[in-house]
């Protein structure tokens, strides 16, 4: 056994006088091992303990190293053997390499050479448990992803059912009921209409980020003036700012920009940046900006608010499904309320939504006093 890195050795040789000098040597070396006096012997004690190199000589009595290095690599071809053979024999140490020997050593035995050649076996040892546990880790994370994924499709659907049948009857009930109500039946009525759309957008989102592939596939690339699509998402947005007594500015000071991406992509992902603008900005303004990047061909998007900020070292987990930068129980019920509820799905769906278009996100922040999301596309040309 290496007492520094926990490889076991077994070390077969007939004659006791030589297989001390061995163990002596491998003293030296700072490493040990168990003993066997003959292949059989050695065979035995593979059945009993694991060893991770076997040291046989290939001239032994009964069954010789030969024999014994090939029901070792039948047993567990990923025990590495090393073989000593006499200068004489070398085409014997030749074909125990042919059988899977990982090296040779030639008698007389030096400890250099042992030392050479022990060290490298050990090192592709290490090698192949460092792969192995990677590989381990990596299979463990993609069966966690098929489970997430699972897990998000299945609810999607069983939320999706229920949340359609209370659409559906509360939207008869409305038609129902009395035009003069009044006001607080009204009210009532407003915010489970606003409670129940919150609720479907929230699983729209975590579908559409569940079957992003699907919803390549029905990617279409449209061309369009990006200040357009600015406009439309400035003018669906300013209601809710105005309630929450925040500014929503417009900067578009450029001509006609045209981008060629899924424009209803495009617009959904601008709108959970100012919906999250809004969502974590608790005063100040909110301000919308299109850029022409004309050395760089490119149009940038901007989404900047004065609010709660991210801290530097959340700035790429935000992009990651279900992260949440703060506590989840601070949210309040409504998305439009100040730190308002969500699941942590609509950036990295942005994040998607962008790479798909063949664009880029980037963000910076200044811890409570504000963020600026950035989307960068291709610029097109309007034929
Ligand atoms: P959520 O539904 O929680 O808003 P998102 O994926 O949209 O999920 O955002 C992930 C997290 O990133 C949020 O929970 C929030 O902590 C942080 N975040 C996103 N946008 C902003 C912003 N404009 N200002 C401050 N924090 C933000």
């Amino acid at each position: 056994m290496s007492i520094e890195n926990n490889v076991n050795i077994l070390l077969i040789e007939d004659e006791e006088d030589i297989r001390e000098s061995y163990v002596d040597m491998l003293g030296f070396l700072n490493l040990s091992a168990d003993t066997a006096g003959n292949g059989l012997e050695g065979l035995k004690m593979l059945e009993q303990q694991h060893y991770d190199i076997v040291i046989t000589d290939l001239n032994m009595p009964e069954i010789d190293g030969m024999e014994t290095l090939r029901r070792i690599k039948k047993k567990n071809a990923e025990i590495e053997v090393i073989v000593i053979t006499g200068f004489a024999t070398i085409e014997n140490a030749i074909s125990a390499m042919k059988q899977g020997a990982f090296d040779y050593i030639t008698k007389p035995v030096s400890l250099e050479h042992v030392k050479i050649v022990l060290n490298k076996c050990i090192q592709k040892i290490l090698a192949n448990r460092e792969n192995k546990e990677l590989r381990d880790s990596n299979t463990q994370l993609i069966e966690i992803n098929d489970l997430k994924n699972k897990f998000i499709t299945i609810t999607n659907h069983e939320l999706r059912t229920p949340l359609a049948v209370l659409r559906g009857y509360f939207d008869l009930l409305e038609m129902e009921i009395d035009t003069d109500a009044g006001e607080e039946i009204s009210e009532y009525y407003s915010i489970i209409n606003n409670t129940l759309n919150e609720m479907m957008s929230m699983i729209d989102n975590m579908h559409d980020l569940s079957s992003l592939k699907n919803f390549v596939s029905t990617q279409q690339k449209n061309l369009f003036d990006i200040n357009d699509l600015m406009n439309d998402v400035y003018r669906e947005n300013k209601i809710f700012f105005e309630k929450r007594n925040l500014d929503l500015i417009m900067n578009n000071n450029s001509g006609p920009l045209y981008v060629r991406v899924d424009r209803k992509m495009l617009h959904k992902a601008v709108r959970e940046l100012v919906q999250n603008a809004l969502k974590y900005t608790k005063e100040g303004t909110v301000t919308l900006a299109v850029k022409d990047v004309e050395n760089r061909n490119q149009v940038f998007i901007t989404v900047s608010d004065t609010g709660i900020g991210i801290p530097p070292d959340k700035l790429d987990l935000i992009f990651e499904p279900f992260y949440e930068v703060q506590d989840v129980l601070h949210h309040s019920t409504s998305r439009t309320d100040f730190m308002g509820g969500g699941i942590g799905v609509g950036l990295s769906l942005v994040n998607e939504i962008i790479e798909f278009n063949d664009g880029e996100i980037a963000v910076e922040s200044v811890h409570g006093k504000g963020s600026t999301f950035t989307i960068i596309l291709p610029k097109a040309k309007k034929e």
